[in-house]
């Protein structure tokens, strides 16, 4: 058996791993296995360590373990150096620990679907935790002209702005993009937190949102009302789930049966066989992170 997983905490609201399993089935590789891996920050390294030996190939990485994936990595992409985080990690050979960020090109896969190219364009990050990083990185690597960011926090959005060249803005300004990366939307959809109207969304010809949540976000239900172009973050989630698969197996995604299965699984839903970690240890999602 070959085994892949997610490593978050918590992760069980994960669609990662319906997703991938069902990706699985379409290209026949009926030996293999991708599972959730709920693993609290102090078990982070050891249990990374230890899942090759458990016939692990590689692993995505999410919340709260990106940067700490790149640490422990022994060898990264450019990318996930210059983001400062990776979400796909890849075992040997040996004790090789291969790290990428498959976000960042997930991010422009995405949009490039909806028919938006950044090149020469300007973009609005809003945020400034790590898929923000990702997306001011990808999109400048893409070629757009200008990328603001606005974050709650003004400081942070000022840091990361000096450090990835980008243009941090007291509030959100008009541009051809939008992009929500923070988790507001997450809890309840709404997007009241973010200092943004309705009626603002139409300075904005297209609109990105990671958050994903069952029946969608009101930030893209608005924008759609609006006219705009829209990226879910279902559809971000499939581009970087498939880019990550291709990296495991060296096959073309099924990109289709992936977007299918991601938006036709709950979040909810439980693989029993995956509540333990990698080495029988209980790892308890309850317990604080
Ligand atoms: P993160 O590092 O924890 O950053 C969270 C960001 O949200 C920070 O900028 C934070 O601002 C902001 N924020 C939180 N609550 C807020 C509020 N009430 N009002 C305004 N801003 C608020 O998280 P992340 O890794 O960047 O992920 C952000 C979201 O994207 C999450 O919901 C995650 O699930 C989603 N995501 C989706 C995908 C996908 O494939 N679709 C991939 C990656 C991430 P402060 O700095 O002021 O705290």
């Amino acid at each position: 058996m070959k085994r892949l997983g997610v490593l978050g905490w918590p992760v069980a609201h994960s669609r990662s791993p319906a997703m991938q399993n069902a990706a699985l089935a379409h290209l026949g590789l009926r030996d293999w296995h991708y599972q959730r891996l709920p693993v609290p920050p102090e078990l982070f390294d050891e249990t990374v360590r230890a899942l090759p030996a458990a016939g692990f190939v590689g692993a995505n990485v999410t919340i709260p373990h990106k940067e700490a994936a790149l640490a422990l990595a022994t060898d990264a992409t450019p990318a996930a150096r210059a983001i400062g985080a990776a979400n796909t990690l890849t075992f040997g050979p040996g004790d090789a620990i291969h790290a990428a960020n498959t976000d960042a090109p997930g991010l422009i896969a995405a949009l490039d679907d909806a028919g938006f190219a950044a090149r020469g364009r300007v973009a609005l990050v809003l945020g400034a935790g790590g898929s923000a990083r990702a997306a001011i990185w990808a999109l400048y690597d893409a070629g757009a002209a200008r990328v603001l960011v606005w974050n709650r926090t003004a400081e942070r959005a000022q840091r990361l702005a000096v450090e990835l060249g980008a243009e941090a803005v007291p509030r959100p300004e008009g541009a051809d993009l939008l992009v929500n990366c923070t988790s507001v939307g997450l809890a309840d959809g709404e997007f009241k937190s973010l200092p943004l109207d309705a009626d603002s969304l139409g300075n904005y010809a297209t609109v990105a949102d990671l958050v994903y949540r069952a029946g969608g976000t009101g930030l893209v239900a608005e924008a759609r009302r609006r006219g705009c172009s829209v990226v879910d973050g279902l559809e971000i989630l499939v581009r970087q789930g498939a880019l990550s698969l291709t990296a495991w197996t060296g096959r073309e995604a099924p990109v289709d049966a992936m977007r299918e299965s991601a938006r036709g699984s709950s979040p909810d839903e439980h693989d029993p066989g995956t509540s333990n970690a990698p080495d029988g240890r209980a790892a308890d999602e309850r317990r604080p992170g």
